[in-house]
């Protein structure tokens, strides 16, 4: 059969677009091996002029630094007069650069994982009259950007029940529409080896109840005062009551400040790790800004959560997210989040397995092998029942 190829559309703001870019492309090739081709690109940064493509380079300063701006831009696009902007002068200018990027990867279907990516790609893709069916994978979790939802594309997948919704109030058709989660790296979807063997593998005490506290990609947020003051608490008459991981992402001096630190219990400091689905199947629950990525592999792995913050705008609405399903609660004080951790290891543990049973029915750790499942469909291709009897069995 001839391989066909799938260009996938991201860029780079945060680590959440790209995390979902190639947990579909190991996807696409656990399910159905060499039959596709995909390649990732990040459309904006890579391929657009100038000024536009400087504009990615402005999200982490604005998303961590420049809250308010953020949630203004953000706000901005339930108003008409930005999706007008963005929907008939960004195309113009950018439309010679985007025929030249489908010509060069010639591609059988394309695959939007970024909201902005949508209206500059679909308008010279239908001037060029090649029929190349166009999907949208939606890479956040409760709160969904109107530019997420273009009602022209051939299928939307969507991760939570409120997007649903929200894409049906923006005029998008059932039939464009697909529930199956957000798509995170399939090996969250493989059972979790023995807490105890990871442990000895990742260098953790043996038993002690274990916090993990994560500030996504990287490493923002007040992640060293919420560490400290966990160790602090989890100290009862010189004896600890659990043990810390922490994990720094790409923030290089935080990682050097906690490990420059004595620690009053056991401690483990991480930069950027690519096995979190063994970390967070080690730890008993897990402290972390609303990001969605890290969200959806927390309830893969049955963690209980602590939302210690959000960006304003696109992770807002996973608070509720979190705290209506019981899966974890929302504090953003350090001293109260270490008090809720003492808690939970102590007297409320019955809570913390409930919400631990909460977290493993919410989490969709399927949702990768779905997604390019269904998206495969749309080329005719299916995948070989005999081939992949472990992920039919996961899907069955
Ligand atoms: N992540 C990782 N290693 C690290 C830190 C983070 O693989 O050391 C991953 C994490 O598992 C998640 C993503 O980075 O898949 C972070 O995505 P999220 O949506 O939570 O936050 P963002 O960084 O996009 O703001």
């Amino acid at each position: 059969m001839q391989q066909k190829k799938i260009l996938i559309l991201m860029s780079n703001t945060g680590g959440g677009h790209r995390a979902s870019a190639e947990a579909l492309k190991v996807g696409f090739a656990q399910c159905f091996g060499d039959r596709f081709r995909v390649d990732i690109i990040d459309l904006l940064m890579d391929y657009l002029p100038i000024p536009l493509n400087q504009l990615p380079k402005s999200y982490s300063f604005l998303a961590n630094d420049a809250t308010w701006l953020w949630k203004l831009l953000w706000e901005s696009g339930d108003y008409p007069g930005l999706l007008q902007f963005l929907g008939e002068i960004v195309p113009r200018i950018t439309e010679k650069s985007v025929r030249r990027v489908f010509r060069q990867f010639a591609p059988d279907l394309i695959i939007s994982v970024h909201p902005l990516v949508h209206e500059i790609a679909l308008r010279p893709l239908a001037r060029m009259g090649r029929r190349i069916p166009f999907v949208t994978v939606v890479t956040d979790l409760a709160s969904i950007h109107p530019l997420w939802l273009h009602p022209a594309v051939d299928a939307c997948y969507v991760a939570s029940d409120e997007a649903y919704q929200r894409a049906l109030e923006a005029g998008l058709q059932p039939t464009q529409l697909h529930l199956f989660g957000l798509p995170v790296r399939p090996a969250f979807a493989t059972p979790a080896r023995p807490k105890a063997i990871l442990r000895q593998e990742l260098g953790m005490h043996p038993t002690l109840p274990a916090a993990l506290v994560v500030g996504g990609g990287e490493g923002i947020g007040p992640v060293a005062e919420i560490a400290q003051q966990i160790a602090r608490r989890l100290v009862s008459r010189g004896r600890a009551q659990g043990q810390l991981v922490v994990i720094c992402g790409s923030n290089q001096r935080l990682r050097e400040k906690l490990t420059d630190q004595v620690w009053p219990i056991p401690t483990v400091i991480n930069g950027f790790v690519d096995n979190m689905p063994e970390w967070m199947a080690a730890c008993d629950c897990i402290i972390t800004k609303a990001g969605p990525g890290t969200i959806a592999e927390a309830l893969s792995r049955g963690l209980p959560i602590v939302l210690s913050g959000f960006i304003p705008g696109q992770e807002e609405g996973n608070v509720p997210y979190v705290v209506n399903n019981q899966v974890g609660v929302h504090c953003e004080d350090p001293a109260a989040i270490a008090r809720i951790v003492q808690r939970w290891f102590g007297p409320d543990q019955a809570l913390l397995q409930k919400m631990a049973r909460n977290a493993r029915q919410l989490g969709h750790p399927q949702a990768t092998f779905q997604i390019v499942e269904s998206i495969a469909k749309l080329l005719n291709v299916s995948m070989v029942m005999d081939e992949q009897p472990e992920i039919r069995k996961a899907l069955s």
